[in-house]
């Protein structure tokens, strides 16, 4: 495919043992890391966002796509492959040291940018839903396509009346458009995580007008806290919400799990006017 050494090889050589602190699981098969690479559409010239490149199998499949990649790398062992990657894609791609969860992608770029990767599990909700939380929509990034745990992803994408849905689908559903793309099974990791995994690609979508999203996540945040409960119970500290309910003529004996993402909005519109 190119001139560049098997990525088992640039591990060996760089004596990157994969560390558990830092949720390291790397992908290795050049095939699967191009499918990925692919899932955002084309990027040629692009700017991407890679958080934790690691050895750089999927800052490959990027570069090769033709993407001017900056990568936040926090270990800094990874550096010295990362470098040898640059070279052989001179122009394309900066590497910053760093903790992704303390940097602003927007202040990385002068315009638009794709965000990929194949997240740390760790930290991975924590900077998903920071990037869902962007103040301004649309927000500077034009699409996430990002390596899940699959039960991350099944809670991502899930529709009301069932066990997955809740905060995740709501943040997720109400103002972008989550899809899997594809499945990752745990034998393509190395080490392999116990779980299976899934590739989620999030494109930002119209943001519903007179809502304000501090007002939709203290409701979701009340709702599904108790989850079992009726909202009647579950709503009741929450100022504005039950009134709202009564306006909308939703049954306050329902349950969180049981309202649509439209409902969840049409409640924070009422409650946001009031
Ligand atoms: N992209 C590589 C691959 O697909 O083989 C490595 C993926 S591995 C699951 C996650 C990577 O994220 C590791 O390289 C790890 O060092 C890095 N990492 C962990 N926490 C980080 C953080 N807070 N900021 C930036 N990178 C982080």
């Amino acid at each position: 495919m190119t001139d560049l050494p098997p990525l088992r090889e640039v591990v060996n050589t760089y004596g990157l043992l994969a560390q558990k602190s830092l949720g390291q699981n790397f992908l290795f098969d050049e095939q699967l890391l191009t499918r990925i690479a692919a899932v955002p559409g084309k990027l040629r010239d692009a700017d991407v966002l890679e958080v934790g490149p690691g050895p750089g199998g999927l800052t490959r499949g990027l570069l090769r796509a033709g993407a001017r990649v900056t990568a936040v790398e926090m270990d800094r062992r990874c550096l010295p492959a990362l470098a040898d990657l640059g070279e052989a894609f001179p122009g394309q791609l900066r590497v910053i040291e760093g903790d992704a969860l303390k940097i602003d992608p927007a202040t990385l770029f002068a315009g638009a940018y794709h965000i990929v990767a194949n997240l740390p599990y760790n930290v991975g909700t924590a900077l998903f839903t920071g990037w869902l939380s962007a103040p301004a929509w649309p927000p500077p990034w034009q699409s996430l396509t990002l390596m899940f745990q699959q039960e991350v992803a099944e809670r991502i994408i899930a529709k009301a009346n069932g066990d997955a849905y809740g905060r995740l689908a709501v943040l997720s559903q109400w103002r972008a458009t989550p899809r899997i793309a594809m499945k990752v099974h745990r034998s393509a990791f190395t080490p392999p995580p116990k779980v299976m995994s899934a590739v989620i690609h999030v494109e930002p979508a119209a943001m519903p007008e007179g809502v304000t999203p501090r007002t939709l996540e203290r409701l979701t945040e009340a709702a599904f806290g108790q989850r079992r409960k009726m909202l009647r119970q579950s709503l009741k500290g929450l100022p504005g919400a039950l009134p709202a309910l009564e306006v909308l003529g939703i049954d306050p004996s329902r349950r969180a799990e049981t309202l649509e993402i439209a409902e969840f909005i049409a409640i924070a519109k009422v409650m946001s006017i009031r």
